[in-house]
């Protein structure tokens, strides 16, 4: 079990999933930096955090809900949670995430989503069979079944990041080809630290 002065912030498993240098730096270095990317999904954001709730027939939708999980260390907002009845009169609980983008290849929405689900299995002592992502750039919702697999990945992702923030540890940059993308490659300069790293090895090598 975790304390709150040792929880991680649920965003920063979407920052390890991109790139772990980028989440040490923002969740170690306490670095930031804005892209259009992150101003996309800031403005998204900021119509959704609204702080409220609406019951429609059978569905009550809560916006902004506060979530944490002492036994995962984490803490941190997800946009909607949806609670309707089940067929067996079970109240289903869903979490919503809004992008402002579309689906991506990495698995970080999904470790995010997934993160989001843990919390409120442990807060409301339920089971949570899946979320879902509405993308803005595609204007549409799309569901995630929650996999043992998927939990094993979200699982690991956290011991991963609470390792590199408890050691406060920042790992070298490395150029790929998803720092054209990165909000902190001004900062990061990922290209200079290679050229950096193979002049100082070509010194100890041949003292040149
Ligand atoms: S610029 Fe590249 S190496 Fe640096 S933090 Fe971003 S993704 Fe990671």
């Amino acid at each position: 079990m975790f304390t709150e002065d040792q929880f991680i912030q649920l965003s920063a498993l979407q920052h390890y999933v991109f790139c772990p240098r980028q989440c040490a730096l923002i969740h170690v270095d306490d670095v930031w930096n804005d892209n259009v990317f992150t101003v996309r999904g800031n403005i998204l954001h900021e119509k959704v955090d609204t702080d409220t709730y609406e019951t429609r027939g059978a569905l009550k939708t809560v916006r902004a809900l506060k979530i944490h999980s002492f036994r995962l260390g984490l803490a941190g907002k997800c946009d909607v949670v949806e609670f309707r009845q089940s067929s067996t009169g079970a109240p289903e609980v869903m979490p919503v995430e809004f992008k402002a983008g579309q689906p991506k290849q990495n698995i970080s929405d999904e470790v995010q989503l997934c993160a989001q689900a843990l919390c409120l299995e442990e807060m409301l002592k339920t089971h949570v069979k899946r979320g879902a992502f509405f993308y803005g750039k595609i204007r549409r919702r799309v569901q995630v079944e929650l996999s043992d697999e998927l939990r094993r990945q979200t699982e690991e992702t956290i011991t991963a990041v609470h390792d590199i923030v408890g050691r406060k540890h920042v790992p070298v940059a490395q150029y790929i080809t998803k720092c054209k993308s990165c909000s902190l490659e001004d900062i990061c300069q990922p290209k200079a630290m290679n050229e950096r790293k193979l002049k100082a090895y070509m010194k100890e090598l041949y003292d040149i």
